[in-house]
């Protein structure tokens, strides 16, 4: 059966990044029927940081990713957060110890660190072991009698060097490192009783019988010690397949997209806002910036992966059905802030017309503006086309629903002329005597038109002018539409006070 985690470090707001990764694993486990499984990795308590869990949580449900097992759903393999798991780590620890493939190391940061000046590109390893204090230097009584005094230690993964490791990546193929490369990882501290990062992963995915790990490219270097475990813990048989993700990168290509970019480059690369709970600082929210979660969705699927066709737009369930490992990219992402707007745009467009209206009603009552259901729709049916987010459809369609309060400038230094008064009060007239003003639109403008002509007015003059008077700029839909949704009364109105 398969079964993917997301295994999210609770140390600040989800990146956009950590959204995409658990999103590829979500539409793998759909595809297969399988398992999203959510675990929270705790054990770096220096690292926490309150309220990202939550943050976690919120996120994923606004997206749509649903969690089969986890922290709130439970589940077979509770807990799963691992600072609760505390004990079932220290069994296998003490295996690995048993077993003579990892050792305890006394070794205090500081005097790890004056090796480090001493000898250049130190690392912890078969080369060096020797010369540290642990197990493998000290006398078994030395190292008992250090622990009962109450000595820090660490236990540390015993590498065997010059042995090839391979990893069989599903995105990468399989990747060949000679294990020299690589030192003797701290598994465990004394200090806190916790697991570290590596050694309560690989634990925490055996015993949740994960199928597939699925997660970015920055854990593609711990992957050989990570085979390395599977292997010391015996379990090398049923180790899970792993894919990992390219990276996403800044929009110009030129490195990793940080969190800090967001901000800079004025978009969001968090899924919801998130308050620094240190610092108090805001770091903006697709969310709350206006985005649909499923023009969001979109815009993930796409970076790192391609469908095998020209189509660009997916609903989760298409993601779900197309979605393969083979068409996931090995090389980064570029992060194209101008294709997320326009995935937005094209949500916008494929929404029902009552879930905008219902979200602009708010906007408008904030405004003060009293309108009825039929003009609100027939405004977004007409405008939705002009906008990438909602909040960006009072500006475009304000006057709609008033009058304008003034009149751009260059605009009436180019289009009003000193005959438009005249022009103006004669169409208004004209307008009085037309009954079917509002209901027939094709009708009103051919005889707007044949008034035009039949007066010897230049088309341009009038309609331009018109177009001032009624939405205060040259800008705005073909006029008809408009004058169809403001009526007779208003139209006339505004005509009246453009000339006044
Ligand atoms: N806790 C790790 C993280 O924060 C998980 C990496 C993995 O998926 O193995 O990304």
């Amino acid at each position: 059966k398969v079964r993917v985690r997301f295994a999210p470090s609770p140390t600040g707001p989800l990146h956009i990044g950590g959204v995409r990764t658990a999103l590829y694993n979500y539409l793998f486990a759909k595809q297969n029927d399988g398992d999203m499984i959510l675990r929270i990795e705790d054990t770096d308590s220096n690292r926490f940081v309150p309220g990202a869990e939550a943050y976690i949580e919120e996120s994923l449900a606004w997206l749509g990713i649903k969690i089969d097992e986890g922290v709130q759903q439970g589940g077979p393999h509770a807990p799963y957060r691992q600072s609760e798991r505390k004990d079932i780590y220290r069994k296998y620890v003490d295996q690995l110890l048993n077993d003579g493939k990892a050792y305890i190391a006394f070794d205090t940061p500081e005097e790890l660190d004056a090796k480090r000046n001493e000898i250049k590109n130190f690392q912890y390893d078969a080369s060096t072991r020797g010369m540290m204090q642990n197990s493998l230097t000290l006398s078994a009584e030395e190292v008992q009698n250090r622990i009962d005094a109450g000595k820090q230690y660490v236990v540390r993964i015993k590498i065997e060097p010059n042995e090839e490791v391979h990893v069989q990546d599903l995105i990468r193929g399989e990747v060949v490192i000679n294990s020299s490369i690589l030192d003797d990882k701290v598994l465990f501290k004394s200090a806190d009783s916790l697991p570290t990062y590596h050694l309560a992963n690989v634990v925490d995915d055996h015993l949740m019988e994960i199928s597939h790990v699925i997660r970015g490219e920055e854990w593609l270097p711990s992957a050989p010690l990570h085979v390395l475990l599977y292997r010391a813990l015996g379990w090398e048989d049923t180790m899970p397949q792993f894919a990992h993700l390219p990276l996403l990168l800044k929009p110009d290509g030129n490195g990793k997209l940080s969190k800090r970019d967001g901000d800079r480059l004025g978009f969001p690369v968090f899924p919801l806002e998130w308050k620094d709970p240190k610092t108090g600082d805001i770091s903006s929210g697709y969310r709350e910036t206006g985005y649909e979660p499923e023009a969001v969705i979109n815009f993930l699927a796409l970076l790192g992966w391609h469908a095998g066709s020209d189509q660009e737009i997916f609903s989760m369930e298409e993601l779900i059905k197309e979605f393969s490992m083979d068409r996931c990219s090995k090389s980064g992402a570029k992060f194209d802030f101008e294709k997320g707007k326009w995935f937005n745009h094209q949500y916008l467009q494929l929404k029902p017309i009552e879930e905008l209206a219902a979200k602009f009603k708010k906007v408008l009552e904030v405004k003060g503006v009293v309108a009825t259901d039929e003009t609100i729709t027939s405004v977004i049916a007409l405008m939705r086309e002009r906008i990438n987010f909602i909040s960006e459809l009072w500006d475009t369609t304000s006057y709609f629903f008033a009058a304008p309060t003034s009149y751009d400038e260059k605009s009436v230094q180019k289009r009003w002329k000193p005959f438009t008064a005249q022009q103006l009060t004669e169409l208004s007239a004209y307008i009085e005597t037309l009954d079917t003003f509002v209901t027939d639109k094709a009708d009103t403008e051919a005889k707007v038109m044949e008034w035009i002509a039949a007066k010897e007015y230049k088309t341009g003059d009038v309609m331009n002018a018109f177009r001032i008077a009624l939405v205060g700029e040259s800008k705005g839909p073909h006029i008809f539409d408009l004058t169809t949704i403001i009526g007779k009364e208003e139209t006339l109105r505004r005509i009246q006070q453009a000339i006044n």
